[in-house]
Formats: C-alpha cells, structure tokens, sequence
C-alpha cells in the first residue's frame, strides 16, 4: 500500500480551515508526519501542511533540496512566526493550486517557533527560499493560500480560469 495521502485542492474548503495546535504527539501523528513527508516528496513538493492532505492538525514538513543527495526531511508542529523582516518576491506555486503560479511579497527573513516530533521545542531563523516556504505553509495552517497574497484581478483570472478546467474534467467524467 502506497503511504502517499490525497493531496486536497482549491476550492476545497478544508485548505480554507485553520488547523487546530496539536497537544499529544502520539504514534498515529508520528504515522500521519511520515505520510505527509513521504506525500510531499512524491508530488514533488518544498513543503506541505496537514490541511494539505485534509487533516486539520498544526503540522507542516519541508525539505527546500528535496532532489538533493541525501533527503531531510523537517517537521514542525504548532509552528508561530515570531518575528518578520525584510522584503522578499517569489513566484510562487502551490500543490494545492492547480497549474497556477505568481509572485508573492513577504518577509525576507523569518524566526519561527515551534517543536519537533519529539516535542523538542524549535528555533529557527530562516531566510530566502526557506523563509518563503516556512511563510507558504504557516499560512495554509491558518487557512491562507498564496491566491490571497495576490491582487484581486489574477485572483478571479484564476478562478475562472480553474471552473472552466473543472467543467471540462467533470464533462469527460460523465461521457466515460
Ligand atoms: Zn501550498
């Protein structure tokens, strides 16, 4: 049985849900962090969030040289931004959004707070492209995807641009 979970996508409401803090890490979560590492190195992505694979849990793993030798993979539970600075743009994609990318402002550079999974508690400064992603996936927890760091013509771009992509699949669908 393959561990890879379902990745969930725009406009499926729970990627629109704030995760809840996590209070025990017990085997079942140890099992979902895996899966969720092992989701995110399939798909392939730099980081991902429980919402993500529909689990409302404050968790998110990440792994920005995931094609490297030699993975490592990076788990953070209840992770907060403390602190934020700087002035960072990237464009950004998303597994949750469908064949879409775009730039996005944020901060350049990032101190998050958070634990491990052997509830050992993190600190970690993070700049450029890990900035970026820690930002990315702390967002999704908090119910936010990158579409709403972006101005409000590319976002509705966007979402006709995707009806008409889901219209098309869901037409074939029903001609099989
Ligand atoms: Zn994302």
């Amino acid at each position: 049985m393959s561990n890879v979970l379902k990745i969930y996508t725009f406009p499926e409401p729970v990627l629109r849900k704030k995760a809840e803090p996590i209070e025990n890490i017990d085997s079942e979560l140890q099992e979902l962090i895996d899966r969720m590492g092992e989701t995110m190195y399939a798909a392939p992505g730099v980081g991902l969030a429980a919402n993500q694979v529909g689990e409302l849990k404050r968790i998110l793993v990440y792994d920005v040289n995931p094609l490297g030798d030699g993975r490592n993979l990076s788990v953070l539970i209840n992770p907060e931004i403390i602190h934020g600075e700087g002035e960072i743009v990237h464009d950004e994609a998303c597994l949750s959004v469908i064949d879409f990318s775009a730039d996005v402002t944020r901060y350049s550079m990032v101190k998050v707070r958070g634990y491990d999974r052997h509830e050992k508690p993190v600190d970690i400064e993070a700049e450029g492209l890990l900035a970026i992603c820690l930002q990315h996936e702390i967002d999704h927890l908090n119910g936010k995807l990158f579409l709403d760091h972006i101005g409000s013509l590319k976002r509705s771009l966007y979402k006709r641009r995707l009806q008409k992509m889901l219209k098309k699949q869901k037409d074939s669908e029903t001609r099989e």
